[in-house]
């Protein structure tokens, strides 16, 4: 782990977590907020409930105009640990292999990523917040003061991605999961709006080797 910049003076009650596919970030997201008493935003999920929303309209994921007119009518909350769209709980329904396969490609629509940025940015201005996602220490909040970047072997990734329960039985093969994870990686990294980066004066994480428990303990070290 090395630390990329010096921090400034920054806000100290908004923690960040962001990294690529699969490399535990939700887990430990969790587990951190629930250990700092701090709430816990799963950017990822808003993203994915709204690829449900534009998949069950049957809108195409190059139909652009469709999709940002789409988001003038959406509705994204959370309550009790699970995510409303439009007032239905959809928190079972946005782990899937269809929502896989095109939530990257809608959620580098700018148009999509500004509706997106103005609710997470509300919700991480009351502080106390977990932050965990692609962009919340370069886009959403690059003045939290403790920001942190996890990493992993796609392999490893790929194998906690298989044993997950939320995915268990979606994938077919591990082959199939490190197609998925590439894809969706060179996608997150190559957009032009707020791409998948390494946060200026994030501390990065390998975990490759690490449990739940040590990269918990780890980034609390940091935090303390
Ligand atoms: O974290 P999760 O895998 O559920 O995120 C699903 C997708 O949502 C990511 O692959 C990425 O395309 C998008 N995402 C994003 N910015 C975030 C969080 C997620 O672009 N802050």
């Amino acid at each position: 782990m090395k630390k990329t910049r010096k921090e400034t003076k920054m806000n100290d009650k908004v923690v960040t977590i962001d990294g690529p596919v699969g490399v535990g970030k939700s887990t430990v997201a969790k587990i951190l907020s629930k250990k700092l008493n701090y709430t816990y935003l799963d950017t990822g999920a808003m993203y994915r409930a709204f690829s449900l929303k534009v998949l069950k309209a049957g809108i195409k994921v190059d139909d652009i105009d469709k999709i940002v007119s789409l988001t003038e009518v959406t509705n994204i909350e959370f309550s009790g640990g699970k995510i409303f769209l439009d007032g239905r709980d959809v928190s079972d329904l946005i782990r899937t292999k269809e929502i896989d396969d095109i939530v990257s490609q809608i959620a580098s629509i700018p148009e999509v990523r500004r509706f997106m940025r103005s609710a997470q940015r509300q919700i991480a201005s009351k502080g106390y917040v977990v932050l965990e996602g692609r962009d919340c220490g370069t886009a959403i909040y690059p003045e939290a003061k403790y920001k942190f970047f996890l990493t992993a072997s796609v392999e490893a990734r790929a194998k906690r991605r298989m044993n997950d329960e939320k995915y268990s039985g979606k994938y077919s093969s591990l082959e199939e999961v490190i197609e998925s994870i590439n894809k969706r990686d060179q996608i997150d990294m190559s957009r032009d709006d707020s791409p998948l980066r390494v946060p200026e004066g994030s501390i990065v994480i390998d975990t490759t080797n690490l449990s739940i428990d040590e990269v918990v303990n780890l980034i609390l070290s940091y935090i303390k």
